[in-house]
């Protein structure tokens, strides 16, 4: 890993130079952080079972023609993808009110939204990642108006898809985050889903008991963390064969 030049190191994650040009090499860590970096752990095995569950959902989603930037999974904890220019934008897509636009518009956690609603958040650390509108996507030059209806195309995409698949499992997806990048082939580029779609990104509820299997586990101190993204990976069917004991196991295991 030491020999490999490092590209970026962000909080849950880092991207190595991949073996190609125009590929990477992205590492996920234990590490967690919430609240812009107040609270801070490790959540032992986490970054095997994101890398694992992020993996499934992406060759999910290209089964259903979404474009990403997953190429495929290398080890217990990498993954290779294309180097795309990511849009400084967090995506939120929300189907249950829960979280910060239930502080923010005083309701009820877990009532359930009439429609689903796309949010976009400005990604800058030091600013806190504020809301944004398209009009400050745009006068700021973060995105065009045709890339932003392209990502929300794909959002509600996603999203649909995603819902249909939890709810076989018996997951609620109440709420989560992508991240888009542009993906340059000669002088053209096209919007792809980039970062990675795991229990770290997403609030996800046992439909029948509500039961929290997502980061909220750890931000709100409610125990069983590791266990929480376990019962993910297990409900998906992809838990590695030797079970959860394996995820302490060597970075370089297949
Ligand atoms: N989220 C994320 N990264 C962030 C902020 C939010 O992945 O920096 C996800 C979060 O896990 C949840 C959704 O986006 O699934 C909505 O989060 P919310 O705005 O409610 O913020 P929070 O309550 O997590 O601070």
């Amino acid at each position: 890993m030491s020999r490999r030049r490092q590209v970026y190191e962000g909080k849950a994650k880092i991207l190595f130079e991949g073996p190609e040009p125009g590929t990477l090499i992205q590492y996920f860590k234990d590490d967690a952080t919430a609240f812009n970096n107040q609270k801070k752990g490790v959540i032992t095995g986490k970054g095997v079972l994101n890398n694992r569950i992020s993996e499934y959902f992406m060759l999910r989603l290209h089964e259903i023609n979404i474009p990403t930037h997953f190429m495929r999974r290398l080890n217990m904890r990498e993954q290779l993808i294309r180097e795309v220019e990511i849009i400084p934008l967090e995506v939120v897509i929300r189907n249950v009110a829960a979280g910060s636009i239930a502080t923010r518009f005083g309701i009820e956690e877990g009532t359930q939204l009439t429609r689903s609603i796309v949010e976009f958040y400005y990604k800058d650390d030091k600013l806190g990642d504020p809301l944004v509108t398209e009009e400050h996507i745009t006068a700021f030059g973060w995105a065009t108006y045709q890339e932003i209806d392209e990502i929300l195309n794909l959002s509600l995409r996603i999203n649909d898809f995603l819902s249909g698949l939890l709810v076989s499992v018996g997951l609620k997806l109440v709420d989560f985050k992508l991240e888009f990048g542009r993906l340059w082939e000669d002088e053209e580029f096209r919007i792809v889903l980039a970062d990675e779609t795991s229990p770290d990104n997403c609030r996800l509820w046992d439909t029948k008991t509500g039961e929290r299997y997502d980061k909220d586990r750890f931000r709100r101190d409610l125990g069983k963390v590791e266990e929480g993204y376990q019962e993910v990976a297990r409900r998906l069917g992809i838990l590695p064969e030797s079970g959860p004991r394996d995820l302490r196991g060597t970075d370089t295991l297949q």
